[in-house]
């Protein structure tokens, strides 16, 4: 996985053409303007293109380290017709890691409106949720049933491609917003959050299943199913190093 410098980010960020119409925004899911940020890493406004990557995308830290960009903002890029596309999962890596070094970004806060909601999970869904509706005036809690957030990106993503320091610094953004996050908390009944006084629930309790491949012997001792292996908490697995070691065998295999 590529890191900048600042020179090397500078090269890159230089190579952009900064088409009029530039036809990299459109191919990003999460309406991320790459040619704007890029623009202001050029002219060294690195907390400028901090706010403006997180007010496109609450969670740019961690999309920088695992979105597909070469099949969504990179594959529309123009300077791939000249050479090769401008790197720019790696600028906004660079960009959010400098904010994770410097002090977050600061979002601007709608006055409070007096509503509460829940939200169950704290995964990207109900992180990013929270996020927006503390933005928008709403007091928001998290209930997530593990003892640490982040959902699929903590559980199972390894830590090679997506480092913890990461989540710990995209969960402390929300939290900065005002988002208060119970772990431990597993919900099994809804109507009790209205009863405690939530004028609303946002369910966002992700899908933690594996798909089986129906074959036989698949229920032995020995073979896991997906989520399970990489999920140390699951099955009350708290030994890390279990986890880290397949992922290190699955990165010699090139998986
Ligand atoms: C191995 C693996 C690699 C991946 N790699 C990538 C990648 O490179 N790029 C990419 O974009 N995506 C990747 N994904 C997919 C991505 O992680 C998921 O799309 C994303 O995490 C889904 O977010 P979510 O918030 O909907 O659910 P989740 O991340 O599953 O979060 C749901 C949360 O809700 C909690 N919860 C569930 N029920 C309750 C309850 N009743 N009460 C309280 N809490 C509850 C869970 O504990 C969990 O924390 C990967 C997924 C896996 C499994």
């Amino acid at each position: 996985m590529i890191k900048y410098t600042h020179d090397t980010a500078l090269t890159e960020a230089s190579r952009c053409l900064m088409c009029e119409d530039a036809p990299c925004h459109g191919g990003c899911p999460s309406s991320v303007n790459p040619k704007l940020f890029i623009r202001k890493i050029r002219f060294a406004d690195l907390a400028g293109a901090a706010k403006m990557l997180r007010n496109a995308n609450i969670l740019a830290g961690s999309t920088a380290y695992i979105c597909p960009c070469l099949s969504t903002c990179g594959s529309k890029c123009t300077a791939h017709e000249l050479d090769r596309p401008i790197n720019i999962s790696a600028l906004q890596r660079f960009v959010m890691d400098w904010e994770r070094e410097n002090g977050l970004a600061e979002i601007n806060k709608a006055p409070a409106n007096g509503r509460r909601i829940a939200v169950i999970g704290s995964g990207p869904a109900g992180l990013a949720c929270s996020a927006w509706l503390a933005q928008s005036g709403y007091q928001v809690e998290i209930f997530e049933r593990h003892d640490v957030a982040g959902g699929q990106l903590r559980l199972s993503i390894p830590e090679f491609r997506l480092p913890a320091k990461v989540i710990d610094h995209e969960v402390a953004f929300v939290k900065k917003l005002g988002v208060q996050i119970q772990l431990n908390s597993e919900i099994k009944d809804i109507k009790k959050l209205k009863h405690d006084g939530f004028d609303a629930v946002y369910l966002s309790p992700g899908l933690m299943g594996s798909r089986r491949l129906g074959i036989a012997g698949e229920e032995k001792k020995g073979v896991y199913q997906a989520l399970d292996f990489f999920d140390p908490f699951e099955k009350g697995r708290k030994n890390q190093s279990w986890q880290k070691g397949s992922c290190r065998r699955r990165r010699r295999h090139g998986d």
